[in-house]
């Protein structure tokens, strides 16, 4: 399968997923040092063919394909332009993650163990307006180094060393953002202790080898 026919698939995957709606989010996946795909402007993700993808270059420029370029594909260039191990970013507007995003300051992400491991620590951008590079410079104090990043008042953005990665990390994402919701509408979080992070940590790096990069420790 060819990256772009992959690209296609995965957008397909969070159209179904309700990750998106109408024409929301943008995927985009690194093809070489200096071009990058990624789906066009006011297309329903659900819909997308390998003609709704562009190729573009790492300052935004439209070097083949018909369409508009996203006006969201400044957030993906910071992403790219900041991490050269980096190869793919999608964008969505997931239900319970961008709630998270409209209603807190932080991410309660002390709760879960696996999700302390795979995301880390999840920060929540100050609100810019969509569009503008305000946008792309929200990610900054936490672009080098986060695997997933939720936007105030709008959405979510994963990345990944893979299509696939970025795609899991904005599943698992979701899926504890929704998990919270309902852990929340039950009684209080019952969150882990600093000695019980610690301790995962160790476990962690001991039994299998996770080394989490302390950027992303909590
Ligand atoms: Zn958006």
């Amino acid at each position: 399968m060819s990256l772009k026919e992959e690209l296609v698939k995965f957008c397909h995957k969070v159209y179904d997923k309700g990750y998106v709606s109408g024409f929301d989010g943008n995927l985009s996946v690194r093809l070489n040092e200096n071009k990058i795909l990624i789906t066009r402007s006011g297309v329903n993700k659900g819909n997308v063919t390998e003609k709704d993808i562009l190729t573009i270059d790492n300052n935004g420029n439209l070097i083949e394909g018909n369409g508009k370029v996203t006006t969201e594909a400044k957030l993906h260039l910071k992403v790219y332009n900041n991490r050269t191990e980096i190869k793919s970013v999608i964008h969505c507007h997931p239900v319970y993650s961008t709630a998270i995003a409209s209603s807190r300051d932080e991410f309660p992400n002390d709760v879960f163990p696996e999700v302390i491991l795979t995301l880390g620590k999840i920060p929540i951008c100050k609100y810019a307006t969509p569009s503008t590079a305000g946008l792309a410079d929200s990610l900054e104090p936490f672009v080098k180094y986060a695997n997933v990043f939720l936007l105030s008042n709008h959405g979510a953005v994963a990345v990944g060393e893979s299509l696939e990665l970025a795609y899991y990390r904005m599943e698992k994402l979701e899926h504890v953002s929704k998990t919270l919701f309902v852990a929340e509408s039950m009684g209080k979080l019952k969150k882990l202790s600093g000695k019980e992070i610690n301790e995962l940590y160790s476990i962690a790096e001991e039994t299998y080898g996770i080394k989490v990069d302390k950027r992303i420790r909590l």
